[in-house]
């Protein structure tokens, strides 16, 4: 990124010699944050262990079952109150305690819930994966003396969550510490992270977790597993750092247990261990300080792209990035890992500097105000939008979280000038030519200030005809619906919209073909592994370097989440085991972290799909006769109002299924019930209505 911010014509600039101590120190939240070779010792300071974690309070039930609703209410969450607050994901007790009409039986709604409570929960269930996986680590060979080994814990099955290490003689030293987000496989859940069962078992051996760069696909998973990963330093670039250390402040009980070491470009190489040194060197992504990683053993590099572009006119490189990589002629590099995500885009990207200038062009002719709404991560672009703004005395104003906390960085780093920015409150004091907005949104999201302004509900923000109003971004796969709806929106007004369709207001921060094809030329490796993307993207990579550049293919591996490769007898041969670490990702869900249950996932779809259907039943023992007839209560399945005849079939067969079982019988086995009632009335309401709700059962003995 130094290169790309030296070449533009906008004159923005920046080197690292102006970066001092002050900046990072100045901080001053708590988080160390020390230059490398300050090796500051840990405070030991007594720590309350994080709530809740590794621990399973969710669903193991099936249609037929129910988990005891959990009675934790600890909330780990960062900042602020329960996940309901920001109107995502809004959950109730399962209708136990609302009421409606027709419908619930208030009076036996408390009971019902505490029925809900007794039944079995499912804390069996991930000890029975902690096992499974500590037996996956003990079938672990060993690492010979002479061998590598690295492993992509994550970010090779899925773009996000990225995680990679390598260990060499007894030690390890991490690369990025990612999350993802939720897919239409983990409905409900907050984040994904690497699996890091096996590197917890290694918690001593590890010596450093290396930041290639300051996004969350790459930083975001560091408050959940910094801890359990033992607190090893954090190497980084200054960006990461300070965006570390903000993230940080949300999770007071970890930052001051943090130990951030900046690396200075200048820096050649930094000693981690007697055998194991780390060089940072610069590349061009979309965030400042964006840097690729070499991790030197006394047999040679593991290289690690991070997430990499390259800037160039019509497939012209321009030099500044010819001269960034040009070091590596004397390196000796073993295997090198790289970025597939712009693989499946053919040819060469625009440039940014296209990007920037249009933009700038938008800004001088706009006779209103101008929206733009961006990726808050593409700070190097926000960064340029800000010195065009100057350019034509215009202010400029942030909304959206995300977009101030990180120009909020920029701000405290002094990357660019900030004399024009006004609070977001001010901008109708000034002629709507002077005003420039960046905000969040751009993908539709539900919440984000674009779409509150296009929809109305902004607090403040109204558009005028005379906006200009520019999406700066592509579409993300999956955000097609969300950013037609805002597209809908935004159209109904006499706005001039500009969006990625129009004119050259976005490229992406991953290169495509013919870029990575570039960085493979200028990277003399022996070995390569393509990392960071879908399943079919790292092939895509892998088939390109031998078809286009002709590798042999025995020089090159494609991992899954957890393969262990080895580099072995002194660099020479390059093999993947049989094995692999213990891989299925950890999500964040709410309060809870800790492995995936897929019976949960399925429950969340089915209830998303066809609602819940929860049937109470009194039951005289004695009598073997119901006390009196079921109650019914029910969400998202079917309008109930309309459905009278429906329910009423179903008490009836209820009645029945249970009075039939008790004849003839003593004593009444009530799990046995619940699962003969569920299946009678899932049946029923399949006949009726030819939808699967999750049915629950409940039985009361009176
Ligand atoms: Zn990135």
């Amino acid at each position: 990124m130094e290169n790309k911010n030296s070449q533009n014509a906008s004159g923005q600039q920046r080197t690292n010699n102006t970066n001092n101590n002050q900046r990072t120190s100045g901080a001053g939240t708590g988080t160390r944050i020390s230059r490398t070779g300050e090796r500051s010792v840990p405070k030991s300071k007594t720590y309350t262990p994080r709530p809740n974690t590794r621990r399973s309070t969710g669903s193991h039930g099936s249609h037929s079952q129910s988990a005891g609703a959990s009675p934790n209410t600890n909330n780990p969450r960062p900042g602020k109150g329960p996940r309901n607050s920001s109107g995502k994901g809004k959950r109730n007790n399962g209708g136990g305690g609302r009421s409606r009409a027709g419908t619930t039986r208030s009076r036996n709604s408390s009971r019902t819930h505490r029925a809900i409570q007794k039944l079995k929960t499912s804390a069996e269930y991930s000890q029975e994966t902690d096992v499974q996986q500590q037996r996956i680590i003990d079938a672990i060979p060993p690492l010979g003396a002479d061998d590598i080994r690295v492993v992509p814990v994550c970010g090779v099955e899925g773009i996000g969550a990225n995680m990679t290490f390598v260990e060499f003689q007894g030690e390890i030293i991490i690369i990025d510490a990612g999350f993802g987000f939720s897919t239409p496989d983990t409905p409900g859940i907050d984040y994904t992270i690497p699996n890091t069962t096996y590197l917890q078992s290694r918690k001593d051996d590890i010596k450093a977790l290396v930041i290639t760069h300051g996004h969350l696909d790459h930083v975001g998973g560091i408050p959940y597993l910094i801890e359990d990963l033992g607190f090893p330093p954090i190497y980084t670039r200054e960006f990461g750092a300070v965006f570390i250390q903000k993230k940080l402040e949300e999770y007071p009980h970890l930052k001051d247990k943090v130990d951030i070491r900046v690396i200075d470009e200048t820096a050649k190489y930094t000693d981690i261990t007697d055998n194991l040194k780390v060089r940072f060197f610069g590349l061009t992504h979309s965030i400042p300080d964006s840097t690729g990683v070499i991790i030197q053993t006394p047999y040679g590099g593991i290289l690690s792209t991070g997430d990499v572009r390259v800037e160039n006119d019509n497939g012209k490189v321009h030099q500044d990035e010819i001269d960034q990589y040009a070091f590596l002629k004397d390196e000796n590099i073993l295997l090198m890992t790289c970025d597939s995500t712009g693989i499946p885009k053919g040819g060469w990207s625009i440039s940014e500097n296209v990007v920037v200038d249009t933009l700038d062009t938008i800004m001088k002719d706009a006779d209103g105000r101008v929206f733009i709404g961006a990726f808050s991560s593409q700070v190097e672009r926000l960064m340029e939008f800000m010195v065009s703004a100057k350019k034509y005395n215009k202010k400029i104003a942030f909304e959206g979280r995300s977009i101030k906390s990180n120009m909020g960085i920029a701000q405290q780093l002094e990357l660019t000038n900030f004399d024009h920015m006004i609070p977001i409150g001010d901008i109708d004091n000034y002629k709507p030519n002077e005003v420039v907005v960046l905000l969040t949104g751009a993908q539709g999201e539900e919440f984000a200030a674009l779409n509150r302004i296009a929809t109305g509900t902004h607090k403040s923000i109204k558009f005028q005809n005379s906006d200009t109003i520019v999406l700066s971004a592509s579409v993300v796969p999956g955000n097609d619906y969300a950013v037609a709806q805002l597209k809908n929106n935004l159209y109904k007004g006499s706005y001039n919209v500009i969006t990625y369709s129009d004119n050259t207001v976005h490229a992406s921060g991953h290169g495509t073909r013919e870029e990575l094809k570039w960085i493979h030329t200028q990277v003399p490796y022996k070995f390569f592994m393509p990392v960071h993307g879908e399943q079919y993207m790292t092939r895509m990579h892998a088939a390109m370097a031998r078809r286009e550049l002709g590798v042999s293919q025995e020089n090159i591996v494609v991992p899954d989440n957890g393969s262990i490769i080895e580099i072995r007898n002194r660099g020479a041969e390059l093999v993947k085991l049989g094995q692999k670490i213990p891989a299925p990702i950890t999500v964040v869900d709410g309060s809870y972290v800790g492995p995936l249950h897929k019976v949960l996932m399925d429950d969340r779809k089915a209830l998303h799909q066809d609602g819940m259907f929860v049937i109470v039943v009194s039951l005289d023992v004695k009598k073997g006769k119901l006390k009196k007839s079921p109650d019914i209560i029910s969400r998202g399945f079917v309008y109930l109002r309309e459905s009278k005849d429906m329910l009423n079939k179903v008490r009836n067969v209820a009645k029945r299924t249970v009075e039939t079982y008790m004849k003839n019988r003593k004593h009444a086995d009530f799990d046995e019930i619940k699962d003969i009632l569920a299946e009678r009335v899932t049946k029923e309401l399949i006949q009726q209505s030819h939808k699967e709700p999750l049915v629950i059962p409940v039985v009361l003995g009176v």
